[in-house]
């Protein structure tokens, strides 16, 4: 198939926009990004990544710098909202996996790691471009970009995240990214040396949480479901004190710091979603990560969901005899587990918001990642 498809556009150079591009390389395919951030970049918060992202970052051959530069280890430590712990949940890998169960990295670390394995792999990126118009036809697409230059590829893949530009042209009736209720609140900030894993403090009014991201530092997520999507900067120390103000133990520590904390170490955003129905692409372009399934972060699985597709996308590119097959096999292995994710997730916001038993919150946790750590 790789015969078939020799030359690809990548739209978005995100986390899954730059493991396509590191896959698809890898098999020989001559691959262009291009990104509309002309100061590309990640924005500086933190993200929780599971056991089955750590496979997908194995087989996308970037799991050793994952272990110099950010964190690995094992299990997820649940507290109360006092900080006592109250079990341990396990998360075990797969005999197939050679990777630690639990991890963390800065967006930027991860960033870096990515762009540097693209840069090895030879794939060039345009800096500052989206694409204006794309024209099919039976044999490949014809793009236009927006500084009016043009191109023409075997397929098109749309990396370019929740408010997809590529969805739009392919799908204008696509449903469009919804608030979600939920916002996340994310600190970074040093670590205590009783944080020693993923820390979880549920059965209070948020869902909050630790996540070490290397062996000194950890960021905090504060999950909250408010109408209110807009908070006065300024205001951010104030605000994320007052919803610690029932918390204890480390989590006091954290509240009464808050002071000393420099602003650009706070992050607020409110969380925006849609479920695109099946299938994700249209003709030769194919929509992949955010773009085709975003979701809430409750189950931390959303990056690497984008890079399981750049991985499948690939192995299936080696398989089959038309561009049409291809896309179909995508479908088949990735809607189910892309599903599990999204409505899992919104599955623990409804009951973090109801307060439900933390049982009832750790047991969608263990399921979900028993079938995301099945072969991909
Ligand atoms: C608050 C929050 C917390 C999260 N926490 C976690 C977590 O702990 N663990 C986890 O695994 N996931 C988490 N996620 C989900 C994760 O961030 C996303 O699933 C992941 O970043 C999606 O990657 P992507 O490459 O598909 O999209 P993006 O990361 O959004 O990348 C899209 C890229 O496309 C570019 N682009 C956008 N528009 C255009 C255009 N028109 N033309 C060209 N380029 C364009 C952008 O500049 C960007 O580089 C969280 C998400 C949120 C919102």
């Amino acid at each position: 198939m790789t015969q078939t498809v020799k030359k690809v556009l990548i739209v978005g150079a995100g986390t899954a926009g730059m493991s396509a591009a590191i896959t698809l390389r890898r098999i020989g395919v001559e691959v262009d990004m291009i990104d509309i951030n002309p100061n590309w970049g990640a924005l500086g918060a933190g993200l929780t990544i599971t056991g089955p992202t750590l496979r997908a970052l194995h087989q996308l051959g970037v799991y050793a710098d994952m272990e110099d530069e950010a964190y690995v280890g094992e299990g997820i430590q649940v507290c109360n909202t006092q900080g006592e712990p109250l079990r341990t949940l396990d998360t075990p890998m797969p005999a197939d996996s050679p990777t630690k169960g639990s991890g963390g990295i800065m967006r930027p670390t991860l960033h870096g790691i990515l762009a540097r394995h693209v840069k090895a792999a030879g794939a060039p990126i345009r800096l500052g471009l989206s694409v204006e118009a794309l024209e099919q036809d039976d044999a490949g697409v014809n793009v236009t970009f927006s500084d009016g230059s043009q191109g023409r590829y075997d397929i098109v893949l749309g990396a370019d995240g929740v408010f997809s530009r590529v969805r739009g042209l392919i799908m204008p009736d696509a449903p469009k990214p919804e608030y979600t209720g939920q916002s996340c609140w994310r600190l970074f900030l040093e670590r205590p040396a009783s944080i020693k894993r993923r820390t979880y403090f549920l059965g209070g009014p948020y869902k909050v949480g630790f996540s070490p991201v290397s062996a000194t530092h950890m960021y905090m997520f504060l999950l909250e479901r408010t109408p209110q999507v807009f908070i006065e900067p300024a205001n951010f120390h104030s605000e994320l004190a007052k919803r610690l103000e029932s918390y204890g133990g480390v989590l006091a520590d954290v509240r009464d710091s808050l002071g000393e904390q420099d602003n650009a170490d706070i992050n607020f955003r409110p969380l925006e979603i849609f479920s695109l129905p099946a299938p994700w692409y249209r003709g030769r372009v194919l929509l992949i990560g955010d773009s085709a399934h975003p979701t809430t972060p409750q189950l931390a699985s959303g990056a690497g969901m984008g890079i399981e597709d750049a991985l499948v996308l690939a192995e299936e590119l080696g398989r089959a005899d038309s561009v049409e097959q291809v896309f179909a096999r995508f479908m088949e292995r990735r809607e189910a587990r892309c599903r599990l994710v999204t409505e899992s997730s919104m599955e623990l916001g409804r009951l973090e918001q109801a307060r439900a038993p933390v049982e009832a919150q750790t047991k969608v946790v263990e399921h979900a990642l028993l079938i995301l750590s099945e072969p991909i």
